[in-house]
């Protein structure tokens, strides 16, 4: 998607700090941090948002989990805990259009949801 801020990053117009890439998925750390560990999990494949997903998206989601519990592992913090999140469409607070899903943690987390 030529427009898309995303697939500038996974094609390296627009630099980022990258944490793990495969064939498949791309983490890097989010510009705005959130939390003091908060790295975005996208599939190299454009897809706008979590809603338009089925059936044909199976292995993207199921992949966007295992990649983000496997990074969790690797830079230690699956055991202290962490959280993960997809915002989807306009109420959901997604302003980037190409899914993403936020990995946070390496401290304590706020318990709210929103
Ligand atoms: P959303 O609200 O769409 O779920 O989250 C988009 C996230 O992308 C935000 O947390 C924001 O900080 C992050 N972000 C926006 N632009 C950039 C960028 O150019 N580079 C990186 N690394 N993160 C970005
Ligand atoms: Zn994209």
């Amino acid at each position: 998607m030529p427009d898309c801020l995303f697939c500038k990053i996974i094609d390296g117009t627009i630099p980022s700090e990258k944490i793990f890439e495969n064939e498949e998925f791309l983490a890097f750390k989010d510009i705005n941090p959130q939390s003091p560990v908060h790295i975005l999990i996208i599939p190299k494949k454009h897809l706008a948002k979590l809603s338009d997903c089925g059936n044909d998206e199976k292995e993207i989601l199921s992949g966007l989990l295992l990649t983000a519990n496997n990074v969790a592992k690797e830079i230690g913090i699956a055991e202290s805990g962490y959280r993960v999140a997809i915002n989807s469409g306009d109420d959901g607070g997604q302003l980037v259009h190409h899914l993403h899903l936020h990995l946070m943690g390496g401290g304590k987390l706020d318990g709210r949801m929103a």
